[in-house]
């Protein structure tokens, strides 16, 4: 018998279904953000994703399913996507997935649906995509790809384009926070709380009562 339930439940499958492997190397995505988040999403999270309100379970497979969606024609312009880069840095393995790289156009793209497009990207899409850069100008040993960010717009399909130049600063103060976060994990302690705006959307703002 149909239910809402059973429907919530689908998107979760979704998720899981396209999730990647837990494993110990450190994500970009973990350390452009709250490092306690990254910490408890690690320590806390159910592989299974019973940890995200249903409700979060349907906006994160919609946002997903518009990668999909991409993915196919970016693919036919040449772009490789979803591919795995891993930077060692001795004791600790850095990984970044782009969405969509294309050696030859020396271009990375990352897609990004949101509520609202604003005038400047948001900090922490370009931490991620400038690292992102630092990396692939790191294992190519060229210069780094230019950088693109794709907003699509939720309700109303308007997409914006925002350019971006690596910023060598930036990628660095990336992997000091990507040392900072080894050591906490490395001794199973609860890195500070970094709040921001974000900690309205957080799934751990009940345990992190920041
Ligand atoms: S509520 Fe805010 S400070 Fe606390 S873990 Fe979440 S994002 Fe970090």
């Amino acid at each position: 018998m149909i239910s809402e339930q059973l429907i919530y439940d689908a998107f979760r499958r979704f998720l899981v279904k396209k999730s990647r492997p837990r494993t110990e190397a450190i994500h970009v995505s973990e350390v452009v953000g709250c490092l306690r988040k990254a910490y408890y999403n690690r320590k806390y999270g159910d592989e299974q994703l019973n940890h995200l309100a249903p409700t979060k379970r349907v906006i994160l497979s919609l946002g997903l399913s518009t990668h999909l969606i991409l993915e196919e024609i970016l693919e036919e312009l040449g772009y490789k996507t979803e591919s795995i880069y891993t930077l060692n840095l001795g004791g600790l393995k850095l990984v970044g997935t782009p969405d969509a790289v294309n050696p030859q156009r020396n271009s990375i793209l990352e897609i990004k649906t949101v509520n609202k497009l604003q005038e400047h990207p948001l900090e922490h899409h370009i931490l991620q995509l400038n690292t992102y850069q630092g990396i692939l100008k790191i294992i190519y040993d060229s210069r780094p790809p230019l950088g693109h960010i794709i907003y699509i717009h939720k309700r109303d399909g308007q997409i914006k384009i925002h350019t971006h130049t690596f910023d060598e600063q930036l990628f660095h103060k990336i992997i000091e926070r990507a040392r900072i976060y080894h050591q906490y994990l490395k001794q199973d302690q609860e890195p500070p709380a970094e709040q921001s705006w974000l900690c309205h959307y957080c799934e751990w703002k009940w345990r992190c009562k920041p």
